[in-house]
């Protein structure tokens, strides 16, 4: 078949009506690329290297009206298909896409074809960490401001199906990972990046990794505003590539131009020469430095995104964090439990473990991704009591942490890690699951393994769920 049939008109938009679609991924964003490509009238094909047993387990079934699906083996060749729908999960230098490229095979994604078809006002928030805080912040400001909005993107839902209800009037906050990044050609109107650092490592060199956050701002017009964080040497160089609005947030003082920082305990913004206080940084409620950089940086977006500032300040007062993200569960002997399941590098342990002033007990463990852990085991010798490693990593991470002096102990699961920090900790201490790796090795994601600490912590004697402020 010639490749070329599908060849993209001059908006980018591929013509799928009539076409042969073959999309990569049973996944959430495979069926919502499926599910958009059959309302257009393509003939799709559906390639999964999952077994049906594995895509049974993860609730991922074709939607009616797929011609093939091929599952457990090698995805599809794309000879023979006009056009490429792929998932965020199947990298671009992957041999199936390198394949489908040789092939002059156009290949699109999910979030490739939002930004092309979205009529609203797109906000796009990406970041090494802080995506979701931020987003989810920047939606709770849009709930308290009234105004019409719709908040997604990397959060498993079908995007592409929600684009009838998105009228221009629309504010779309979404937040992309860079691997949403990979073939995108269109930026969002408003696009901020909360840091540049080392992860996915594994997927990606450094260069390439940064390339990728530097997308979701590269094809803005010159209306359009990118959001860096000063404080961050990466991101700050990325200014370079803006080619609208620059707007700045800091942690560290007053920023150059328009932007939001911290001064005297004060969150101000400056747009224009006019510079406002939004709120007392003693107003919000999240732990961590780490998340006043988030309450920062969403207040900067906010403000690019036109929403007011009384808005701001009181979505950030009423904010209590995102599940599975430094999420207090309980107290249980007296020491205060608590699930940051989402720590799936060491970058983010130390913000974690930098969120405590008390001694931790800390659970380390999952499927580790090559990634320095230096930085980790200096903070774990100041802050920890004591580090419990388990899963795949544990003896990777149990030699780190006894090489930095920590005390550590080497049991196997993440059930055996809560048992032995409960005789670990001490009445006041906090027992911290920010485990510097993926979950893999045990559970189907992050969600799964905070879960089962919930449960798991939970079910200890003596435990109470509420946690005086
Ligand atoms: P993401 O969506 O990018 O994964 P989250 O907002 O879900 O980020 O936060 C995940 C974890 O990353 C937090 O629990 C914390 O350990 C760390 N983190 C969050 N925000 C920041 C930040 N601004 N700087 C450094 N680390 C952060």
């Amino acid at each position: 078949m010639n490749a070329s049939a599908a060849a993209a008109p001059s908006n980018g938009i591929p013509r799928v009506s009539g076409k042969r679609v073959l999309v990569y991924s049973l996944g959430i964003e495979g069926r919502d690329l499926a599910t958009w490509m059959l309302r257009k009238g393509a003939s799709v094909t559906m390639s999964d290297t999952r077994s049906e047993a594995q895509l049974a387990a993860a609730g991922a079934a074709p939607p009616p009206g797929v011609e093939e699906v091929v599952t457990g083996r090698p995805l599809l060749d794309a000879d023979g298909f006009d056009l490429v729908a792929v998932s965020q999960s199947v990298l671009r230098h992957s041999p199936a896409l390198v394949r489908a490229r040789s092939l002059g095979i156009p290949v699109t994604s999910q979030m490739r074809l939002f930004l092309q078809l979205c009529p609203g006002h797109v906000v796009g928030i990406t970041g090494s960490s802080g995506k979701s805080t931020t987003t989810a912040l920047v939606g709770a400001m849009a709930a308290r401001a009234g105004i019409d909005h719709l908040v997604g993107g990397n959060i498993g839902e079908p995007l592409l199906q929600r684009l009838d209800r998105v009228t221009p009037g629309t504010t779309v906050i979404l937040e992309i990972s860079h691997t949403q990044l990979q073939y995108t050609e269109r930026s969002p109107a408003v696009a901020a990046i909360t840091n540049v650092t080392p992860n996915h490592l594994d997927q990606f060199n450094w260069d390439e990794y940064v390339g990728l956050k530097r997308n979701i701002l590269t094809h803005q017009d010159r209306d359009g505003i990118a959001i860096l964080n000063a404080d961050d040497q990466t991101s700050r160089a990325l200014a370079t590539s803006a080619r609208g609005h620059l707007r700045w947030a800091s942690l560290a003082g007053e920023v150059a131009g328009d932007g939001t920082w911290v001064e005297d305990g004060r969150v101000l913004i400056r747009s224009g020469r006019r510079v406002h206080e939004v709120m007392p940084a003693a107003s919000i409620r999240l732990r961590g430095r780490h998340n006043l950089a988030n309450v920062v940086m969403a207040c900067a977006v906010a403000d690019a995104a036109g929403l007011p500032h009384e808005a701001m300040a009181a979505a950030a007062a009423a904010f209590r964090g995102v599940p599975h993200r430094l999420e207090i569960v309980g107290l249980a002997g007296g020491a205060t439990w608590v699930n940051d399941s989402i720590a799936t590098a060491p970058e983010r342990t130390i913000a974690g473990l930098n969120s405590f002033a008390e001694p931790v007990v800390l659970l380390l463990g999952g499927r580790e991704k090559n990634l320095p852990l230096d930085g980790l085991q200096q903070l774990a010798r100041e802050r920890c009591r004591a580090a419990v490693c388990f899963g795949e990593a544990g003896p990777l991470f149990h030699e780190a942490m006894v090489a930095a002096g920590v005390r550590a102990e080497l049991v196997s699961t993440l059930p055996d890690a809560i048992e032995r920090a409960a005789t670990l900790a001490l009445p006041g201490d906090v027992v911290l699951l920010s485990p510097a790796a993926t979950s893999f090795d045990a559970y189907p994601g992050f969600e799964a393994r905070g879960q089962a600490f919930r449960d798991l912590v939970a079910a200890l004697p003596g435990f109470a769920a509420e946690v005086a402020p």
